[in-house]
């Protein structure tokens, strides 16, 4: 009796992103390549925030002076 292996060897890991298979013994859902592109996105996105904080907090004494001025 022949048994189908292909259906309950299922423990191989992929990519999240990019569906590339990963080595079973990787602790990340995504490869190399995705987790370079997700720390860069990460970076980026905290420039951004850091970026768009500083020019909240530029513009709030400005509009509590338009406000008081009424
Ligand atoms: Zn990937």
């Amino acid at each position: 009796m022949k048994v189908n292996k292909t259906e309950t060897n299922v423990t191989e890991k992929m990519c999240k992103k990019c569906g590339k298979v990963l080595a079973s013994t990787t602790k990340y859902r995504y490869c190399d390549n995705c987790r370079r592109g997700r720390a860069k996105t990460r970076r980026e996105a905290l420039a951004t925030a850091g970026a768009l904080g500083i020019a909240i907090l530029s513009v709030v004494p400005v509009v509590k002076h338009l406000v008081n001025k009424k």
